[in-house]
């Protein structure tokens, strides 16, 4: 990849990554508040609901944050846009709407077809109950 791109793609992975730290920060005001002890007994109903939204949106926001980082160190060295199971580069497109990709389009797919897979493949009931009927 051009060095050109790179440092694109660098920098907008900064400004995702510190909008994203940013929003971190709010968070944990905003759970910091939702800590406060409150008397009514309804409040405190709600409280719990917005505390574990916001510890749910915390943990998404936590590993978009890890992909990130990876994806820079990957620019730093060297073998960012190239995909993680075959090698081949990822094309730009795909990058370019998901620069936190490691694999190409097809790799990705294919994992997407077996992760299918995994969760259709729980056994059936078994059909020989009715033998026994
Ligand atoms: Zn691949």
């Amino acid at each position: 990849m051009r060095q050109r791109d790179l440092k694109s793609f660098r920098k907008l992975l900064t400004r995702q990554l510190d909008k994203l730290l940013m929003e971190a920060e709010r968070t944990k005001d905003q759970v910091k508040e939702a800590e406060e002890p409150s008397s009514d007994p309804m409040d405190q109903a709600s409280t719990v609901l917005d505390m574990d939204f916001l510890l749910r949106l915390r943990d998404r926001e936590r590993k978009l944050m890890v992909k990130i980082k990876g994806a820079l160190e990957r620019i730093e060295n060297g073998t960012f846009g190239i995909c993680e199971e075959c090698g081949e580069k990822i094309s730009e497109k795909r990058l370019r709407a998901r620069p936190v990709a490691t694999l190409c389009i097809d790799c990705k797919h294919e994992q997407e077809v077996s992760e299918g897979r995994g969760r259709h493949s729980e056994p059936r009931k078994s059909p020989t109950l009715w033998l026994h009927m």
